[in-house]
């Protein structure tokens, strides 16, 4: 059995698919555009809030910090951000420090100081570098000492 179907299209209707087809196409454009504003808010915020921290703060910090802020944050967005940071070289990883990567916006040569008792993660400025034959020429270096910071010496 065949069923012919006969769509008689006027050129009104024809005009009304087209409008609704561009008005379809706007508002996922704009909703599209809305999105990657929302990420690049997110993405900034992240780097921001690494920049003006000292702590060395792990991915868990960034994201209870920012929640308030944008309710639909994710901890998996926060460390795909890091780690597409970490890849351009526009933040460091420190270290993992009790099981926990600890991320750094500084990055500028230098060492860190890690408190094995608190998990605090300091900065040591003007570290010498090591002295010792090394297999090549180096480019970089990343140096952490570990102990008990001065705070938990005291307490
Ligand atoms: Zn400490
Ligand atoms: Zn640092």
């Amino acid at each position: 059995m065949i069923i012919h179907v006969h769509i008689k299209t006027s050129k009104k209707d024809l005009t009304n698919s087209i409008a609704s087809y561009i008005i379809t196409i706007t508002v996922i454009v704009i909703g599209e555009y809305m999105e990657q504003q929302r990420h690049s808010k997110k993405r900034t915020a992240i780097y921001e809030l690494l920049c003006q921290t000292k702590s060395h703060p792990t991915a868990e910090w960034v994201y209870l910090q920012l929640k308030p802020q944008f309710p639909s944050l994710s901890l998996g967005t926060v460390y795909s951000n890091l780690a597409a940071f970490q890849s351009a070289g526009k933040i460091i990883c420190v270290g993992t420090v009790a099981g926990k990567e600890r991320f750094d916006a500084d990055t500028s040569d230098h060492a860190h100081f890690i408190c094995r008792r608190c998990n605090a993660v300091f900065d040591v400025c003007d570290a010498p570098a090591p002295d010792v034959p090394l297999p090549g020429i180096a480019d970089g270096s990343k140096v952490s000492y570990y102990g008990v910071c001065k705070d938990c010496l005291n307490r």
